[in-house]
């Protein structure tokens, strides 16, 4: 009996395998028409210099909307674009199509100087022409270089063969940052990262979930921020939700954060109204929802 149970589930296994191998096949095509019919746009979440409520930047982060299935998370995508390779003809979309929105802001509004962050993987890092592609967005875009960012994961960082590296010096000889995503989730090594051309670290949100209620979690964010402080980086927050959060990171010595508790990732037409004034007050601890759904 449990030869047939075992026969039983190691079928229902390929079964599932198999649908999941389908799946990802018809996302592959599906993701091409895509590209070609344009159904990829860009939201953009506001990052708050917390001690003063301002928005200082915004990161940019793709959608999909699909004729049948609606509107589909970059979770459920990025990951069969990166395997197939189509991420780097979405990731130059993204790009363009940021540096093209922050060109406008900056033009419609010179008094507010804003940062552009947008997520690069590590399929894109490797294409022999990024830094050429990069300096051409730039050029076409006419965007001030330091005022873009690319984030790249912790993971490309730590695993960094040389090239990786190269990479991201050229990146920072072009004037353009570099944050490290999601820090905290992988291994680090510490000398790996002093060695790191990256002056940003994006705190990861499954820390700030806990900050105030788990006093690992906020042991590990004081830890990281200090990090940061000896080594002369900034910090962001990732995935703040509440107001003790927020006011707890500003305590803790973090310069930015982003979340939902100021924003989720809106329209860009819905980011110049909130350009103009603080989206938070941190002496009354309230945050003026702006753009709340
Ligand atoms: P990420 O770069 O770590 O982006 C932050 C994610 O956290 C975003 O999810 C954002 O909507 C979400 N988030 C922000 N604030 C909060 C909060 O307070 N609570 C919670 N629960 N979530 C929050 P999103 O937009 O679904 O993107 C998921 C991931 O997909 C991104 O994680 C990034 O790794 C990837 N991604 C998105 N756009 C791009 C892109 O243009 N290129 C590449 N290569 N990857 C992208
Ligand atoms: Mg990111
Ligand atoms: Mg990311
Ligand atoms: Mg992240």
């Amino acid at each position: 009996a449990a030869k047939v149970r075992g026969r039983a589930r190691l079928a229902e296994f390929n079964d599932e395998l198999h649908a999941r191998a389908e799946k990802r096949v018809q996302i592959e095509s599906d993701l091409r028409a895509a590209l070609r019919e344009s159904q990829l746009f860009v939201e953009y979440q506001p990052q708050v210099r917390l001690k003063d409520g301002r928005v200082v930047g915004v990161e940019a982060l793709v959608r999909w909307r699909h004729p049948e299935r609606g509107i589909i998370s970059p979770a459920d995508f990025i990951p069969v674009a990166e395997e197939c390779g189509l991420i780097v003809k979405i990731g130059r979309q993204v790009l363009q199509e940021s540096c093209r929105q922050l060109a406008e802001w900056t033009r419609l509004m010179p008094g507010c100087p804003l940062a552009m962050t947008v997520n690069v993987s590590p399929r894109e890092l490797a294409e022999p022409t990024f830094i050429q592609d990069l300096r051409q967005v730039l050029a076409s875009t006419n965007v001030d270089p330091t005022a873009l960012c690319l984030e790249i994961t912790e993971s490309v960082m730590m695993s960094a063969p040389e090239e990786v590296v190269q990479v991201l010096d050229q990146i920072r000889q072009l004037g353009v940052f570099v944050a490290i995503d999601d820090f905290g989730t992988e291994h680090s090594s510490l000398s790996r990262l002093r060695d790191m051309p990256a002056e940003v670290l994006k705190i990861d949100r499954s820390f700030i979930d806990g900050l105030s209620s788990e006093p690992g979690d906020t042991a590990i964010v004081s830890s990281i921020l200090s990090l940061a402080y000896a080594m002369g980086k900034h910090t962001i927050a990732e995935g703040v939700e509440r107001s003790e959060q927020a006011a707890m990171l500003l305590r803790m010595g973090c310069d930015v954060a982003q979340g939902y508790f100021f924003s989720r990732p809106v329209a860009a037409e819905q980011i110049a109204p909130m350009l103009t004034r603080a989206l938070w007050h941190p002496s009354s601890g309230r945050a003026l929802h702006a753009a709340q759904p």
